[in-house]
Parts: structure tokens; C-alpha cells; sequence
């Protein structure tokens, strides 16, 4: 690249308006002589970017960031020095010398090139009785929305672009590293876009640098086909949709994320604003990066199936370290945007995007949807969402979605946290939850099994059954998640029941089913219950007395209070037992 004049140099700097450069892409407030804003460069909650229009300079007193316009435009789209003068001098209407055709990098060839097989596609598209406008007509495409996406066709033919691009002296080498064409095996080169209808990807210049084409005949495959990487398209970082996005993504604060070309269009004719579409790739941290730049918030809309909720999560993952706060519209029963525009009609898409909620939230959905019903389940939902989680920033935030979980699964936040802890130790997660299985003696196991078997045989029993305090004992217990269970169900469909158990308490349960019903009918089972409620308690008791004999053991000085202590806890132990008190007419002799 040829250097600049001086002068052209000044004339642009002098000209371009800073304020409104960099308010296109960071929300701007007056502030003094200044504006304000949040730094692109790096991640802050209070402003301290700041804009001098009289200095035409902006500077970064958190990172330090500092420049004029021009350093500006380098730093935010990665351009070079010569490369963001040409871009401010072409907006300013400020002629900056080109250097000459010898002298032009790669990227400038190719990007040429693109514009040349652009205009042959658009042409194309005008031919009468082409199949690429009758295909566009049957999906119900405009020609306004035609022009607005500068659609275009490629002819099904092997060397319509490749002679065309001949013909105006691109040489083979630079169309083939466009990717516009490929070489033959027996030498020449072929079209690599063939009866497809094209959708040109554009940079934030507005440059063309690739193309997406979807095929217009039936059993035509792959359905897309994009241009290969180039100089100039990286999949990674590029967006169908650009630039016209950039200006209402800032008037809005907010990006819409789609997949595909369609779907962006569906959201263009729906006449929502601010849409940018992926390439023929999954959002990356490129893309993530391209987008915080810009804005704070994204709403996802992908498709309603299963592919589509994966790819929810998937953008979550580079988004929330981003600190986008990230939205997903959840699109029903497997519609893509463009059926459900289609089906529903643009005020019922609007109002998706408008109120779709938080993609953490559709995530933490998925993940009870698949049951949380045993330990096992609930640890395996907490395994799932805890890496995403660990990606909330900001410990606040993160220890609000933890509580969420925690009560969307039916855990404890603490145990969600450790989860997130461990997902940020590179550990598993989902071994950080605990599923506490007590090991109980045979007795005490002989002991649950009675619970179970008297709930199994008198379902009226359930209110009498000590089951906060079996939990308490035994958290986990397989014959604990089967009486539990039964007390909760009215229902003995045992099939049915057994289906929500985990397989251990399920063959607890056959088990029982099989087994003979306890001796001695009603009476003897609301006996035993409560026999069962006083060894529980006495338990508790001799638990509390232990720890506090193991304090005056170990010589806690102050022994007197310790006995204090001692005293007030058996009252205390003995006043929740008479709170639970079972009725009198089921105390049976097993009483004391
Ligand atoms: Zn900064």
C-alpha cells in the first residue's frame, strides 16, 4: 500500500465529525464540553470514555485507550492506517489517491473480484424466466426485499462467473482465492455457485466479500453452499446483513442473532431492525467480539427444534464471557423464523423478538425438562447448566442465576455454586454435587423398610409418617425416595409411579410390591410409624448430646455454660418432639 499525502491526511482528520464516528458504535451521552459512554476497548459498568469534539480526540481513562478518529476506526474494525482514512475520506466525499493497480494488496483484488461476480449474479436474477426469481417468487420474496438484499442468482452453468471474471482481466489465481471458482482436475476453472440463488456478505464497508447460495432445484444438494474462506471472509467473524445493521443496533441497543439468510430476510419483512445473520457457521467468539462492540444485548432466534435450543446454549457460551446479556426467543414446535413470519404474520415475530426472555432461563427449562425428580436427576441438571453459569460475570449476577437453578431443580444454591466452582476449576461439575446417599445399618435399613411397607399397604397413613425426619436421616435412601414418593401420590397405579423413581428405589419398590403386607392390618402400621417417629427423635437427641460431650471432652474451658448448653438442647429437642406428636389414638404401646 502507497502512502497517503499529508495533506489528504489532515483534510479528513479535520473534517470527520469524532462524535458521531464513534456514536455508531458506543452509546454516547453530553457530558461538559465532552460526551460520554462505556470504552469499547474494554469492559466497564460506569463510564470513562470520553469524546473532546474541540480536540477531535476521545481517551479511555480506565484502559487508557486515547487517539483521534482515524486511530479509532483502526482499532474498532481492525483496519489499517491507509485502509481507515480511505473509509473516512469515502464518507466525507474527500478524494484519497489510490496508489495504483500494481500496488494493491490481495485482499483489494479479491474484494473486486466479489464486486464484479455480484453484478453478474444481480443481472442474472433480471433474466427473464431464470429459475432463481421464479424459486424467490414461491417463497413469497418481493422485489423490494430483493433489492434491499441485493439477492442475486447464479446460473446453473460451469463457467458463466469463471469466463465472465476472464473477460474483465481478473486473473484465475485471484477469483480462485475469492473463492468464486475452483480449478478443474484437467486444468481451467468451474463455478463453484451453480443455480443458486446468492445472498451477498458484505463487511461494515459494505464490501462484498463472500457469497451464501441456497439451492432453487428440488433435491439439489447441500441446500447452502457459501463461498470458502478468503482474504478477505472469514466465516468466523463475518454477518450476513452487515452493514445496514450497524446504525439500528445502536438506535435500538440491542443485535438480533439469526442462522440463516432467510431468516433474516423473514425479520427484515417483518420489519424488525438491527438483524444479523451467521454464515454457514455456529456464533463464535469472533462473532461475540463483533457484537459487544456494538451493543450489550443480542436476542437469539433460532430454530424451535433441538438443534436449534443446542445452538441457544452454544452462543451462551461465547456471549456470556462477552458480558452480552443474552436473550433467546424460542420459536414453537420446530418453525424456523420464515414459517413462523409465514404462519403467524409479522406482529406475532415482532412480539417474539420484543419479549423473548433470558436464554439462561430457556437453558435452565431444558435442563429440568429432562427430570429432577431423584438425586441423580437433580445433580445431572446441575452438571448441565453449571459451566454455563460459571460464565455469568459479575459474582452477584452468577449467585442469582445459582438460586434460580437452585429452585428450578429442587437443590440448594450452595450446592449449585460449588458446582460452578468446580466447572471453573476445570473439575466436573456435576461430582460437586452432592448426592447424598447415607449408609445406614441393616437395622436402620430394616427400620426404612417398614416406613415404605406401611405407606405402600395403608396410603391413609401418609400425613402420620415421619418423613421430614427419615429425609433428615437418610437423604437419598432409596426406600426413603419410595415412601416419600407414596406419601405424596393418592394414586397406587404402581407402574406409573415407579416410573418417576430412580432405579434403585424402583427395585426397592418391586421389591415391597412382592413382599407380604405387614401383620396386624391399620393399627399396627400407624404402631409402628410412630415407633419409628420416637427413634428418630431419640437419634436427634443422642446426636446433639454427643457433640456437645466431645466439646467438654476435648476441655472447653467453659464446661458450666457447655452444661447450660446441654440442658437447653434437650428441651429444645424434647419441645420439637411434642410439636410433632402424633394423635393420641395412634399411640400405640410402643410409646413410653
Ligand atoms: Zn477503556
Amino acid at each position: 500500500m502507497g502512502r497517503i499525502p499529508d495533506d489528504v491526511i489532515r483534510i479528513v482528520r479535520d473534517r470527520v465529525d469524532i462524535v458521531g464516528l464513534i456514536g455508531r458504535f458506543v452509546s454516547l451521552k453530553p457530558s461538559g464540553r465532552n460526551h460520554k459512554g462505556l470504552c469499547p476497548f474494554h469492559s466497564e459498568k460506569t463510564p470513562s470514555f470520553l469524546v473532546s469534539p474541540d480536540r477531535q480526540s476521545f481517551k479511555c481513562f480506565g484502559c487508557d485507550a486515547g487517539g483521534t478518529a482515524i486511530t479509532f476506526l483502526m482499532r474498532i474494525e481492525n483496519l489499517s492506517f491507509p485502509e481507515a482514512v480511505r473509509q473516512l475520506g469515502a464518507e466525507l466525499g474527500i478524494e484519497v489517491p489510490d496508489d495504483g493497480p500494481g500496488e494493491r494488496g490481495v485482499s483489494e483484488r479479491v474484494t473486486e473480484a466479489n464486486a464484479i461476480a455480484q453484478a453478474l449474479y444481480r443481472e442474472a436474477l433480471r433474466a427473464p424466466g431464470n429459475p432463481g426469481a421464479a424459486y424467490l417468487e414461491r417463497r413469497g420474496i418481493d422485489a423490494a426485499t430483493i433489492e434491499r438484499f441485493a439477492i442475486g442468482f447464479a446460473p446453473d452453468s460451469w463457467e458463466h462467473l469463471a469466463r465472465a471474471l476472464r473477460e474483465r482481466g481478473i486473473p484465475a489465481g485471484v477469483a480462485e482465492q475469492a473463492g468464486l471458482v475452483a480449478e478443474r482436475r484437467s486444468g481451467g476453472h468451474y463455478d463453484r455457485l451453480r443455480g443458486r440463488v446468492t445472498f451477498p456478505i458484505r463487511d461494515v464497508r459494505g464490501r462484498v466479500i463472500g457469497f451464501g447460495g441456497r439451492a432453487v432445484a428440488l433435491g439439489q444438494e447441500p441446500k447452502y453452499l457459501n463461498t470458502p474462506e478468503s482474504p478477505v471472509f472469514r466465516k468466523r467473524e463475518s454477518f450476513f446483513g452487515m452493514p445496514d445493521a450497524l446504525e439500528p443496533i445502536r438506535r435500538l441497543e440491542r443485535a438480533v442473532v439469526v442462522e440463516g439468510y432467510f431468516d433474516l430476510v423473514a425479520l427484515a419483512r417483518a420489519g424488525i431492525d438491527g438483524a444479523l445473520a451467521t454464515c454457514g457457521t455456529a456464533l463464535s467468539s469472533e462473532h461475540a467480539r463483533q457484537l459487544r462492540r456494538r451493543t450489550r444485548r443480542v436476542v437469539l432466534l433460532f430454530d424451535g427444534d433441538e438443534a436449534g435450543q443446542r445452538a441457544i446454549e452454544r452462543a451462551l457460551e461465547v456471549l456470556l464471557p462477552e458480558e452480552i446479556r443474552v436473550h433467546a426467543a424460542v420459536l414453537p414446535g420446530g418453525l424456523d423464523p420464515d414459517d413462523f413470519l409465514a404462519q403467524r404474520g409479522a406482529e406475532a415475530l415482532r412480539e417474539l423478538v420484543d419479549s423473548a426472555p433470558a436464554a439462561l432461563e430457556i437453558a435452565i427449562q431444558r435442563a429440568v425438562a429432562r427430570g429432577t425428580g431423584s438425586p441423580a436427576e437433580k445433580a445431572d441438571a446441575v452438571g448441565r447448566l453449571a459451566p454455563l453459569l460459571a460464565l455469568v460475570p459479575g459474582a452477584v449476577e452468577c449467585s442469582a442465576w445459582a438460586e434460580r437453578v437452585a429452585l428450578a431443580v429442587g437443590t440448594q444454591a450452595r450446592h449449585v455454586e460449588a458446582a460452578i466452582r468446580a466447572g471453573r476449576r476445570g473439575e466436573d461439575p456435576q461430582a460437586a454435587v452432592p448426592i447424598p446417599v447415607r449408609r445406614v445399618s441393616a437395622a436402620d435399613e430394616r427400620k426404612l423398610r417398614l416406613l415404605a411397607r406401611a405407606l405402600l399397604d395403608h396410603p391413609d397413613l401418609s400425613d402420620r409418617a415421619p418423613l421430614a425426619q427419615a429425609l433428615a436421616f437418610a437423604p437419598g435412601h432409596p426406600l426413603v425416595e419410595v415412601a416419600v414418593r407414596l406419601a405424596a401420590e393418592g394414586e397406587r397405579d404402581l407402574e406409573a409411579l415407579a416410573s418417576e423413581l430412580s432405579p434403585e428405589a424402583r427395585s426397592q419398590l418391586f421389591a415391597l410390591a412382592v413382599d407380604e403386607p405387614l401383620e396386624g392390618g391399620l393399627e399396627a402400621a400407624a404402631q409402628a410409624l410412630s415407633a419409628l417417629e420416637r427413634y428418630f427423635h431419640d437419634r436427634d437427641e443422642r446426636e446433639v448430646q454427643r457433640g456437645l460431650t466431645e466439646r467438654m471432652r476435648r476441655g472447653d474451658p467453659d464446661a458450666i455454660a457447655i452444661l447450660h448448653e446441654k440442658q437447653r438442647a434437650s428441651e429444645q429437642a424434647s419441645a420439637r418432639w411434642h410439636e410433632h406428636e402424633p394423635p393420641t389414638e395412634l399411640r400405640g404401646s410402643s410409646r413410653r
